[in-house]
Parts: structure tokens; C-alpha cells; sequence
């Protein structure tokens, strides 16, 4: 199952995606995770990457293209994915395609995941991560149970430097920008489902689930 997982920062992607990669048994690849790593190691990209992500701005496309090229080219791929958080720009979703095409992997699914922007500043404002495994939680949606630990491996939970207030505002704007033209991209391909991200977890993720069952649109 080849699945393209879209929608603006703090739709819930990331959360949704983890539960997905339990029900498909397919790599989550999340261009946002990549940088975050790469930031973590201290390596070049890391670097780079980390001057826009501060500013709430795209890393640029020559950058961002390269590593998921040479990702979805890794043997993991070849069974399925779940691509959170890219494509971002036009740029990037023709680089998609070429690619694909090269691997010979048709998507099966473009799912757009939706939420008011006064929502999703409270869920990036309130958004916290763990340090070590990089699980997802919410100070009030979705809150760990003991204050600051990880459920799943006790790590440090921390907020992302880009969710705090200044930053989220910037990102959205980014977002309305250069990624929501990728919608009319997309569902001109026939592939597209948008799916309502201000219902509850679960219910989101089943209706995801739903849509998959459903096969190509
Ligand atoms: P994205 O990957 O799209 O940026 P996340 O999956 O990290 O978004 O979710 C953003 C925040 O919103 C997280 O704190 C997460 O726990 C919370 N969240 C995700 N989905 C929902 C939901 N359906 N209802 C309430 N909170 C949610
Ligand atoms: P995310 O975790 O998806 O919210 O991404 C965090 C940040 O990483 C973004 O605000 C960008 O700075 C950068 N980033 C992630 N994915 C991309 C992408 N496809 N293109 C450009 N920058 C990206």
C-alpha cells in the first residue's frame, strides 16, 4: 500500500501515521522526522535544515528532493509507505511522480487530512514529543500519563522549537502558500480523500482505514 499522507502542520499526520504503520506493517517516512534526525546528529543537512525549520519556513526543494529520493529508493519501500510531509511544493510533488515512475510504484492513496486553522494552532502550541522515540502527544487532547514521560519508553517529553506561537503562525501561512495548491494536483489524479481531522483520534483513524479499504478512487 503506497500511501501519501497530506494536510497542514498539525492536522495530525504524524499521529495518525503511527497507528497506520501498525496496521499495514510499511515504513512511515516523514520528511520532518528525517530533518529532525539530521538536526539531533549534528550532521550538514542538520544543519542546513534547521535555519529554515526555526523560521518556519520550507527547507529548499534541491535539499528536501534529494533525501526522499534516495529513502523511498531503500529496500523497505518496495512493499509500501506512508510519505507524511511530502510533497510540500509543486516542485516537489513532479519530483514525486518522476521518482515513482522510475521505482515503478503507483500511489494508491492521497489522503488530506483537514482542521481550522484556530485549531491547529492549539495542537501545534500544545504538541509535545518525545526526545527519545519521537512518540506524539497533546497537553490537553492527548496528554501522557505521568507529566513530561513517554508512555512508551519513559524518554523526556519536550515542545518543538517551530510549534511555539510566533513560528506556528508562520508555518500556516507557508502551508496556504505553497502546499494547499497540491490539492487540486492531486485530485485531479483521481487518488484524493479528504478526511475530517477535528474528530477524535480513533474516529479519524478509522476513517482513514475506511478509505483504504475502499481501494483506488
Ligand atoms: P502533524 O503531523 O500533522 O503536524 P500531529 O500528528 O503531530 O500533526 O498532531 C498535532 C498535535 O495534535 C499533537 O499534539 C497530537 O497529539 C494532536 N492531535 C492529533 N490528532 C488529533 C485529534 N484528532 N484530536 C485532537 N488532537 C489531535
Ligand atoms: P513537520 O514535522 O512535517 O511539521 O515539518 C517540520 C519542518 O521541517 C517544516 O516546517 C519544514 O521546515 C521542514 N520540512 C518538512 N518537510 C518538508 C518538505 N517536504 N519540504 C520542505 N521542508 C520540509
Amino acid at each position: 500500500m503506497y500511501i501519501l499522507l497530506m494536510g497542514p502542520p498539525g492536522a495530525g499526520k504524524g499521529t495518525q501515521a503511527a497507528r497506520l504503520i501498525g496496521e499495514y506493517g510499511i515504513p512511515h517516512i516523514s520528511t520532518g522526522d528525517m530533518f529532525r534526525a539530521a538536526v539531533k546528529e549534528g550532521t550538514l543537512l542538520g544543519l542546513e535544515a534547521k535555519r529554515y525549520m526555526d523560521a518556519g519556513q520550507l527547507v529548499p526543494d534541491s535539499v528536501t528532493i534529494g533525501i526522499v529520493k534516495e529513502r523511498l529508493a531503500k529496500a523497505d519501500c518496495k512493499s509500501g509507505f506512508i510519505l507524511d510531509g511530502f510533497p510540500r511544493t509543486l516542485e516537489q510533488a513532479t519530483a514525486l511522480d518522476s521518482t515513482l515512475q522510475e521505482l515503478g510504484i503507483r500511489l494508491d492513496r492521497v489522503i488530506n487530512i483537514t482542521a481550522p486553522s484556530g485549531e491547529l494552532v492549539r495542537r501545534m502550541t500544545g504538541r509535545r514529543v518525545c526526545r527519545k522515540c519521537g512518540a506524539t502527544y497533546h497537553v490537553v487532547f492527548n496528554p501522557p500519563a505521568k507529566d513530561g514521560q513517554c508512555d512508551k519508553c519513559a524518554g523526556e517529553v519536550y515542545q518543538r522549537d517551530d510549534d511555539r506561537e510566533e513560528t506556528v503562525a508562520k508555518r500556516l501561512n507557508v502551508y496556504q502558500v505553497q502546499t494547499q495548491p497540491l490539492i487540486d494536483y492531486y485530485r485531479n489524479q483521481g487518488l484524493y480523500t479528504e478526511i475530517d481531522g477535528l474528530q477524535p483520534i480513533e474516529k479519524v483513524f478509522e476513517d482513514i482505514t475506511g478509505s483504504l479499504r475502499g481501494g483506488r478512487a
